[in-house]
């Protein structure tokens, strides 16, 4: 029995509402996990014996946002509930989708079709009385991912789960209960079926979780990381040189972990930054091994991947900019023109990015946290090359196209590639930046 003073008082307005129907409302899902847990819980899944139709004249407002799966969600008092009849089976998400739904008469006999005991717990409403019939809440307590029944028949009817196992595992720090995880690698065939864009939204929730490792680390012992980012898992024994104290795939582990959780292109940006180093790996004369320009490679593959996954391509470039640029070297001998042209090729609006993104990586090479201030040489020289306002850009520049066509350069490439010149000209020196000075310099390249 949870505490009736636990359930939220909006829940129980929405189970008198059913009740004055005759029909009973269970939330269920994660919310039920979260309140087990002790953690406030993020949204509400209600489970119930009324049909859609029955739960639309219920409420005032209600979408039909997936009647073909028993699902309508309720909107009231500011909150949003998805809300399904209870049923027999859940939504296969490799294509094996059921056409129509069977509905259950209990809510054990739908509780029954729900991938993990923790996920199988419904808390009666009003009453906070506990449904759970798979020992779910036990679990939580131990901390355990479980299936519920046989592990490989429920693996076998929806090759997502595999998935939302090792993303659970990342999320709320859980392991794998043995013979859960020892399924997974005969479903594989499974989860090769299911669609990118499913993949990615695990991923994502992955990436969002404080310590993602954990849920890669267990796609890797179950062979989901190899049929899902093959390039990732090849990064696994490849040893690397120097100061580093992991090996290429545990380095980008731990960056990963190590950059801010809001932040999803860093994340991404750290989990591929030298995702390329098996590839170009080589020995020179001397056989000494070398990543000889590893970063260009590690953004094209970094790039494919999320191709691969559906990510919009605003977010592609962005990671690609990132890992192509993650490999610099600041020393104090560093002139302003050098710092500029850092900044050019950086962007000003990616700074941030750039310094978390560094930091995570010096910590996944020593295993150690670096010092706070470790970037702080580098950052002053940015503010004070920032504060002195110089042109960084072609829109900075004290002549523009109109000027350049008027003295005969033609608009396209020719004059892309001159205004590209006058602005390296300004990048090494500020002075040039003035019109008539930018002119006769664009004169004599045109000449050239
Ligand atoms: P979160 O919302 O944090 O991702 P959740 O457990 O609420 O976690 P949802 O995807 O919202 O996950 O699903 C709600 C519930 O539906 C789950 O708790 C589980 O009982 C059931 N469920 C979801 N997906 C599946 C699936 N692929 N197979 C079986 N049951 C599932
Ligand atoms: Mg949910």
């Amino acid at each position: 029995m949870m505490d009736n003073a636990r359930i939220h008082p909006i829940l129980k307005e929405i189970a008198a509402i059913f009740a004055t129907g005759g029909k009973k409302a269970y939330l269920v899902g994660g919310a039920v996990r979260d309140t087990i847990r002790g953690k406030k819980a993020e949204d509400w899944d209600l489970a119930t014996d009324a049909t859609p139709q029955e739960v639309m004249k219920l409420f005032r407002r209600v979408v039909p946002t997936g009647i073909k799966h028993g699902t309508v969600t309720i909107l009231y008092k500011g909150h949003s509930l998805e809300t399904t009849t209870f049923r027999t089976e859940s939504d296969y998400t490799d294509g094996r989708r059921p056409d129509s739904v069977s509905y259950a008469a209990t809510i054990e006999e739908d509780l029954s079709r729900r991938d993990f005991t923790m996920n199988a717990i419904a808390l009666e409403l009003p009453t906070g009385r506990v449904v759970d019939p798979f020992g779910g809440a036990a679990d939580i307590r131990k901390r355990i991912i479980r299936c519920v029944g046989n592990p490989a028949e429920r693996f076998s009817e929806d090759g997502l789960r595999p998935l939302r196992a090792a993303r659970f595992a990342a999320q709320l720090e859980f392991d794998l209960d043995p013979a859960t995880r020892e399924a997974i690698p005969e479903s594989l065939g499974k989860t090769a079926l299911v669609a990118m864009e499913r993949v990615r939204d695990e991923l994502d929730k992955t990436l969002r979780s404080e310590i993602p490792s954990r849920g890669f680390l267990v796609m890797e012992q179950t062979g989901l990381l190899n049929l899902l980012l093959p390039e990732l898992a090849r990064c696994r024994g490849v040893e690397q040189k120097g100061n580093h104290r992991f090996d290429v795939l545990d380095h980008l582990l731990v960056a990963c972990d190590k950059t801010p959780n809001d932040r999803p292109a860093v994340r991404l940006a750290a989990l591929f930054h030298d995702i390329g180093k098996p590839v170009v790996e080589s020995y020179d004369e001397s056989g000494v091994r070398t990543f000889h320009r590893h970063e260009a490679e590690s953004a094209r593959i970094a790039e494919r991947i999320m191709l691969r996954l559906r990510y919009p391509t605003a977010a592609v470039k962005a990671v690609g900019h990132l890992v192509a640029n993650h490999m610099f070297h600041y020393e104090d001998t560093w002139t302003d023109a050098a710092v500029r042209r850092f900044l050019v090729r950086v962007g000003t609006d990616r700074l941030e990015d750039v310094y978390a993104l560094r930091r995570a990586d010096t910590w996944a090479t020593f295993g150690a946290e670096p010092p706070r201030d470790a970037l702080l040489p580098l950052m002053r020289r940015v503010d004070s090359v920032l504060a002195a306002g110089r042109a960084l850009s072609l829109k900075d520049l004290a002549v523009n196209g109109e000027d350049l066509a008027r003295l005969g350069i033609a608009k396209g490439p020719r004059m892309g590639a001159i205004l590209n010149e006058l602005l390296e000209t300004v990048l090494d020196d500020p002075a040039m930046n003035e019109r008539e000075k930018l002119l006769v310099v664009a004169g004599r390249l045109n000449a050239r």
